[in-house]
């Protein structure tokens, strides 16, 4: 039987769901851990926090809040990245650009959690082998920003953990007291995922169901069709099996991530356990493309945590620099530890990728490869807005195969911003969205987001991709 969050031991270690964990705030031990090297070096992206003993006190608190996430998860997810590692499993990482207080509601929540499960089927299929699901969920409320002010000559919005999108002077004043708000949202979030993901969200045929809704109403179902009626067949099988009781068409594992840039948070969620430290804010931490300079605050942070973690690169990446950030942040060579993430865009992919990829497989890197279509390829439309075409998504990833099979390295996965909702933020797709349709429902707090149809047309696009 399939074992989930709640049920899983480790072999030789008892039952780790029931290891503790402790504050870390003032032993030897922390700083044996470096913890708090961080505070002592240069960091960009600071929050422009006004009061520095109100961000201690309100540390104080998260000191000693329950984590979002136990100790035994975050390994547990590791184990699983190691199998992406190794080219056995494929990673698909989404999620709202910016998470915000108003909209973690139940149904944004599911519509999201729904739409990555669904995208997880279509790409379990294509792939061959199990997709580990990781949301960008219950803690992504914090922004890196190019310029301080925004089109406004306001003080730039950073996210909901920071100051508030509201357009006016006071809302964009930072106020530590929101990194309160942002825990509970978060714990929020994952109690909510967790209950229903055990109570049917996940089950197989239903998400498949869902696939079918699609590919029926879909203006380019006729493409998709092929394998939708090939996931039917292999459900039959499995039916005709008798396994439909199987634990594993029931239930998932699904993980949760956001960028680690407020580290005063996620520094005050970190826990000690059996001598490690667990960044307990979420299972997966990403350093951003603008916070990865290799001797400053972010890098160290991360660097000190056992969780599995990722970094940005962006097509301006020496290889040199991904091979330095290989042996700072995974000088152990642990499998599924390191997620390099390239944004590269999609005209530059096939250029910029090569060399970083070709140059640490040299090394012996152990890394997990995944491409985020995202970040590379915005651009303002004709009417102002800060969108991303479906087309240069698609092509972005498309290039990032390429460069992968030409290497013989594995493709490990995918990471994209999304919503199960029918926003009009990205071009595109089958619905052809185009500049005008942009603001009939343009609603992302941040960057704009592939709608429901779109992520799961790029789900089929990327099966078939797997499938070479
Ligand atoms: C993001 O993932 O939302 C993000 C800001 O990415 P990047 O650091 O690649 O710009
Ligand atoms: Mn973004």
């Amino acid at each position: 039987m399939r074992r989930e969050w709640h049920q899983l031991s480790h072999p030789g270690v008892g039952n780790p769901a029931l290891q503790t964990s402790r504050p870390s705030t003032d032993s030897a031990e922390d700083s044996a851990l470096g913890l708090d090297l961080w505070r002592s070096l240069p960091r960009v992206q600071m929050p422009p926090w006004p009061d520095m003993d109100e961000v201690a006190e309100v540390c104080k608190v998260l000191d000693n809040v329950p984590s979002i996430v136990a100790p035994y998860e975050v390994d547990q997810l590791r184990v699983k990245l190691a199998e992406v590692c190794e080219g056995r499993a494929f990673l698909l990482q989404g999620g709202d650009c910016a998470e915000t207080f108003a909209d973690n509601t139940e149904s944004h929540l599911l519509a999201n959690a729904r739409t990555l499960l669904q995208m997880a089927v279509v790409l379990t299929y294509g792939a061959s082998m199990p997709v580990v699901k990781v949301a960008r969920v219950a803690g992504q409320y914090t922004k890196p920003r190019s310029s301080p002010t925004d089109s406004l000559g306001l003080p730039a919005y950073r996210g909901d953990l920071i100051n508030s999108l509201d357009a006016n002077e006071a809302a964009r004043v930072a106020d530590p007291q929101r990194m309160i708000r942002a825990y509970a949202n978060s714990a929020a979030a994952m109690n909510m995922l967790r209950a229903y993901l055990s109570g049917g969200l996940a089950d197989l045929n239903g998400l498949h169901d869902w696939n079918k809704d699609f590919v029926r109403a879909s203006p380019a179902g006729e493409r998709y069709e092929a394998i939708a009626r090939e996931i039917d067949r292999a459900l039959d099988f499995i039916r005709a099996c008798g396994m439909t009781d199987a634990e594993a068409l029931r239930t998932v594992s699904l993980y949760c991530s956001h960028e680690a840039l407020a580290l005063e948070y996620d520094r005050a969620l970190t826990r000690v356990s059996d001598g490690r430290a667990y960044g307990l804010s979420g299972h997966f931490l990403w350093i951003g493309e603008r916070t990865r300079q290799l001797d400053h605050a972010h890098i160290d942070f991360i660097s000190r945590i056992a969780n599995p973690i990722g970094v940005k690169l962006g097509p301006g990446t020496s290889p040199e620099t991904a091979i330095e950030l290989c042996e700072k942040l995974n000088p152990e060579n642990i499998p599924g530890r390191l997620t390099l993430i390239s944004r590269m865009g999609n005209g530059k992919v096939r250029d910029a990728l090569p060399p970083i990829v070709e140059k640490v497989t040299a090394t012996g890197a152990k890394v997990v490869w995944q491409c985020d279509p995202m970040h590379g390829n915005t651009h303002e439309s004709s009417n102002g807005y800060k969108t991303r075409h479906f087309d240069r998504v698609v092509d972005e990833v498309l290039g990032y195969f390429e460069v992968h099979r030409g290497l013989g390295t594995h493709p490990g996965g995918i990471h994209i911003e999304l919503t199960g909702e029918d926003v009009t933020e990205c071009l595109g797709g089958a619905q052809g969205i185009e500049d005008l349709d942009l603001p009939g429902r343009y609603e992302t707090a941040c960057d704009p987001r592939l709608n429901t149809q779109q992520s799961l047309e790029l789900a089929f696009l990327v099966a078939e991709m797997l499938r070479g």
